[in-house]
């Protein structure tokens, strides 16, 4: 086996990392909370995700991955405060929360098909495991690490040795900056919710032996990677943002339950930019995969824009770009295709250079822009060799672009305003109409549409695909 490398948030460096058990590698990562559509920005941590379960297969190990799904608990805030997202969503669209979780679920595992993310083993739902999260914060309440006050079970976080080794936030200077908390049942400004007591009129609340409640976000994730992985998993996943709240709490919750903290590796993505700034509804751009497909590109064209940026970065998406990553995916399937073509023998020693390098850039934490320039190096050598096309294969276990396929153009379907002032032109041209036709091809471009007439016909090809 190689070695392979992963940055450590918990430790704050890159470690070596070997399962603590065999060969098989334990996984959770946090999923989506099934409220709305996922965006792209969300996509770049699941795709994260993918590769690290791609590497460590490539690595020979097997593995045992849970994703939960959150559909029940997670407040507007990331804190204690809002209404339960869920609950939102069903309101406004006038649905159950269970209509809305299961629309969404089904959507987001759509996304995963058509970015080719390998879907981890076990992907459990929060309101499948009511009970075992009842008995998770009954144990924390027998431990000494929560309390019961009007509105809530707390988490108190005094009670650790010490809180935010994630974050590497200092409580006691966060204590004294602390702003005034609403709640003052609270015994300290940190301490999270672990239970809630539902309003009379919430639709997610249920019979608990705290009365009428609904869970805490971060308890379900303590509870499913616990009761799927054991107390000790090796990897826990998620986007940079769950760091200092959900990913804290989570560690706290372990320690009071078990006393130990739940995973060797804290693996976490940067995030997706827009143009630069922020995605986000209320700008327009929060932009989902099916955008993507509705403008005429393959969803894994954005697969290929993740992997030109280091998944600890922060990507920025334009469309420009991902004209760009649509035409390199185009380019690595005309490589495969050319040397799959080919017949030059290749020496054993180049192959293997190849392959060394790029396992040595796939386990340097997940390096793919190395990894990229590797198979270029491969596409780019001038000898055409069935081995060379063999090896891109393999190497694709990893990409997950699916490199054998032979469709390299883009399948634009064309607006039917476009599609008559073709078929005018056409007709011209069999008129010999050539002052028509050439009128009609100026109109064509002028709405971004180029026409090229070639001896078998013509060709027509977007100019703007954002128009
Ligand atoms: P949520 O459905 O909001 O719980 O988010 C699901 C996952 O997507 C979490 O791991 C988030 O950290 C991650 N995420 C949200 N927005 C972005 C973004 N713009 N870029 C990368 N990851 C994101
Ligand atoms: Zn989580």
């Amino acid at each position: 086996m190689n070695n392979i490398y992963f940055y450590n948030t918990l430790t704050k460096t890159k470690d070596e990392f070997k399962p603590l058990e065999g060969d098989i590698v334990r996984i959770y990562t946090c999923g989506p909370t099934v409220y709305k559509d996922a965006t792209i920005g969300n996509m770049k941590s699941y795709i994260f995700m993918d590769t690290l379960r791609r590497v460590l297969k490539y690595n020979g190990y097997t593995l045992k991955h849970a994703m939960n799904i959150t559909d029940v608990g997670h407040l507007v805030s990331d804190g204690d405060e809002g209404e339960d997202k869920m609950v939102k969503a069903a309101k406004e669209e006038k649905k159950t929360p269970l209509e809305i979780a299961a629309f969404y679920t089904e959507k987001f595992l759509k996304d995963f098909e058509s970015l080719n993310i390998d879907k981890p083993e076990i992907i459990c739902k929060a309101t499948d495991h009511i009970k075992e999260m009842e008995e998770f914060v009954q144990k924390l309440l027998d431990n000494g690490y929560a309390y019961e006050t009007s509105t809530a079970i707390y988490f108190d976080v005094s009670k650790l040795d010490k809180y935010g080794i994630l974050s590497g936030i200092d409580l006691r200077n966060q204590m004294a900056g602390a702003r005034v908390e609403v709640d003052e049942e609270k015994r300290n400004p940190y301490d999270f919710a672990l239970w809630i007591k539902a309003p009379e009129n919430h639709i997610m609340k249920r019979e608990s032996p705290w009365g009428l409640c609904y869970p805490g976000w971060h308890i379900e994730c303590s509870t499913m990677s616990n009761k799927y992985l054991g107390e000790v998993f090796d990897i826990h996943t998620g986007g940079i943002d769950l760091v200092p709240t959900h990913h804290e709490n989570e560690i706290a919750q372990s320690k009071g339950c078990t006393g130990k903290v739940p995973a060797a590796f804290w693996m976490h993505c940067e995030f997706l930019l827009i143009n630069g700034g922020k995605m986000s509804k209320s700008l327009g751009n929060a932009y989902l995969v099916q955008d993507i497909i509705d403008k005429g590109y393959e969803a894994l064209a954005y697969k290929m824009m993740c992997f030109t940026s280091h998944y600890r970065n922060k990507l920025n998406f334009t469309w420009e770009a991902l004209e760009s990553s649509q035409n390199s995916l185009n380019k690595l399937r005309e490589g495969y295709q050319k040397h799959n073509e080919g017949n030059s023998q290749i020496e054993e020693s180049v192959i293997e250079e190849y392959k060394n390098k790029f396992i040595e850039a796939i386990n340097d934490d997940l390096n793919m822009p190395v990894a990229m320039s590797v198979i270029w190096d491969v596409i780019k050598n001038p000898n055409k060799s069935k081995q060379l096309a063999e090896l891109l294969l393999d190497f694709d276990k990893v990409l997950g672009v699916n490199i054998e396929k032979t469709t390299t153009k883009k399948e634009v379907e064309l607006p039917e305003e476009i599609k008559a002032l073709i078929e005018q032109r056409k007709e011209a041209r069999q008129n010999k109409d050539w002052a028509l036709s050439d009128k009609i091809r100026d109109e064509l471009k002028e709405k971004g549409y180029i026409v090229k007439d070639t001896k078998d016909g013509m060709t027509i090809e977007r100019l703007d695909v954002r128009s």
